[in-house]
């Protein structure tokens, strides 16, 4: 790499679903470089065991936590970002999610009908399908008998994927680490392909440390696998490496004491996994790993939502207490289990912030509130599996954030917020942030379809600047 040679016109830090979106739709008219810390995977080469792909395809070494060390975040690190990792749902936002972020930020955007052709956009860019019956596991089936029992609504998931042959007998629950038949939609078969084709560079394993804006052009500097250090100049810049990543940085470089937004308002959905243990086989690792939500209007009213879901075994073993020989029976029943999460749409601020030394840490906590959430979800989960005949049921004590949103959030207060209406850092007309890190608050919704809505919606605004 010879970095005297390479004046960009649009350097994008992060290669996940924003950076691979805003690539693609600017890769005809632009040079653009994209800087990915993760590794570029090619289809088979995604990792086959569960701990490697904690460890190789997650920032700190599969996990990371907030100063209490009672959250786990989930964060990403591979060309693709989060869409190569994760479960593919893609729901648009409701009236409820965007009321709430224009009574917040006042942005006149955050509607429906003018997201509407954003989103449409978006779900032009790759397949989406309902999970076929064909593909519905035990899990599904006891998540939907227990919904019917208790009288609630629920409906099958929207998934990014394009044919995932269950019958082939591909499991679902392997494209947690990446999808081998390229069947998931990840970036890596989708947008990011086509941009890479359309000539648009990508260096994978190259960690960005600091950018600087120099008013006419921006520095971008950091270490390819974690050695060599390269500076890279571009007309502009895209953040685009997710709430943690992009907070993270513009702390190193700088940014904090100047816009007091940054760190502000970081969200989570926290996830309780529940798991019911019945007499009968239920095999919830088989066939499509997620193929219901609830869509009963109470449960949006009361702000959580529940879907079925599984983990793989490393990831379960985590949520069962206890140690040695009595942890080891439990997990031998992997095959007798079921469950249902609840993932609660958090009301409770979360705050970033780098101390004096220069160290990163996350403050989040649950108020009464979050908790109160949590506690009725989990009552109803509870009630589901006794309905369907559980002989144990298992509560999850550690909730997960796998959405992690906002840090950076879009609006007009430079107190609460960092990014203006037209995607930029404020004060920096030549830094634009459309990802993950943008959001005002928590919707309670799967964010990915609205990264990529809002981050083709950057690209009107990215490319008059040019
Ligand atoms: C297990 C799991 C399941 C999920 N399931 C769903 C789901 O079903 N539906 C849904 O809507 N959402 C889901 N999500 C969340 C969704 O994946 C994220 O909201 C989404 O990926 C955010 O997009 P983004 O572009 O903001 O960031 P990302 O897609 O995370 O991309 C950010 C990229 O930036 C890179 N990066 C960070 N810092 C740097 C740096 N300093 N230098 C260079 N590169 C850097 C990262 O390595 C990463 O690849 C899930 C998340 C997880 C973890």
């Amino acid at each position: 790499m010879d970095e005297s040679k390479h004046f960009y016109d649009l350097i994008i830090i992060g290669g996940g679903i924003s950076g691979s979106f805003i690539a693609e739709a600017l890769s005809q008219d632009l040079r653009i470089l994209i800087l990915e810390a993760g590794i570029n995977y090619k289809l088979k080469e995604y990792p086959i065991h569960e701990v490697h792909t904690s460890a190789k395809m997650y920032w700190g070494g599969g996990i990371e936590f907030n100063t209490d060390a009672n959250i786990a975040f989930l964060r990403p690190k591979v060309v693709g970002g989060g869409s190569v990792i994760n479960g593919a749902l893609v729901d648009r936002f409701d009236d409820i999610a965007f009321d709430d972020w224009k009574g917040q930020t006042k942005v006149n955007f955050f509607n429906s009908k003018d997201m509407g052709p954003w989103y449409e956009k978006a779900e032009s860019k790759f397949q989406i399908q309902y999970i076929p019956e064909e593909g519905r596991n035990g899990n599904a089936e006891i998540f939907a008998q227990g919904m019917k029992a208790k009288g609630f609504s629920y409906s099958p998931l929207r998934r990014a994927q394009k044919n995932c042959a269950y019958e082939e007998g591909n499991d679902c629950i392997e494209c947690l680490s990446g999808c081998r038949i390229g069947s998931k939609q990840m970036m890596s078969v989708s947008t990011l392909e086509r941009a890479l084709q359309n000539g648009v560079e990508l260096i994978s394993q190259f960690e960005v440390e600091n950018i600087e804006d120099h008013g006419d052009c921006v520095s971008v500097w950091g270490k390819h696998k974690k050695q060599r250090t390269f500076k890279f100049r571009s007309k502009k810049v895209v953040m685009a490496a997710g709430a943690i990543g992009n907070v993270r940085l513009l702390f190193k470089s700088g940014f904090g004491e100047k816009i007091p937004g940054i760190g502000k308002n970081f969200y989570t959905h926290p996830q309780y996994m529940n798991l019911g243990i019945f007499e009968k086989k239920i095999q919830s690792f088989k066939g499509a790993l997620q193929a219901y939500k609830s869509s009963e209007p109470r449960f949006r009213q009361w702000g959580f939502k529940l879907e079925n879901v599984f983990a793989p075994p490393a990831g379960l073993s985590m949520l069962i207490p206890g140690f040695g020989k009595k942890h080891m029976r439990q997990m031998k029943k992997i095959a007798h289990m079921s469950c249902i999460e609840v993932a609660i749409r958090d009301t409770e601020p979360g705050k970033m912030e780098q101390d004096r030394n220069g160290n990163f840490r996350i403050i989040k906590t649950l108020n009464a509130e979050d908790r109160k959430r949590r506690k009725l979800g989990l009552e109803i989960i509870n009630d589901m599996f006794e309905s369907c005949g559980a002989s144990e049921i298992i509560e999850g004590k550690l909730p997960v954030g796998l959405h992690l949103m906002g840090g950076c959030g879009l609006g007009h207060d430079a107190n609460e917020s960092a990014v203006n209406p037209e995607f930029k850092l404020f004060d920096h007309k030549n830094i634009y942030v459309a990802d993950s890190s943008i959001f005002p608050s928590a919707p309670g919704i799967n964010p990915s379809l609205t990264v990529m809505a809002l981050s083709l919606k950057a690209t009107d605004q990215i490319a008059k600047g040019f």
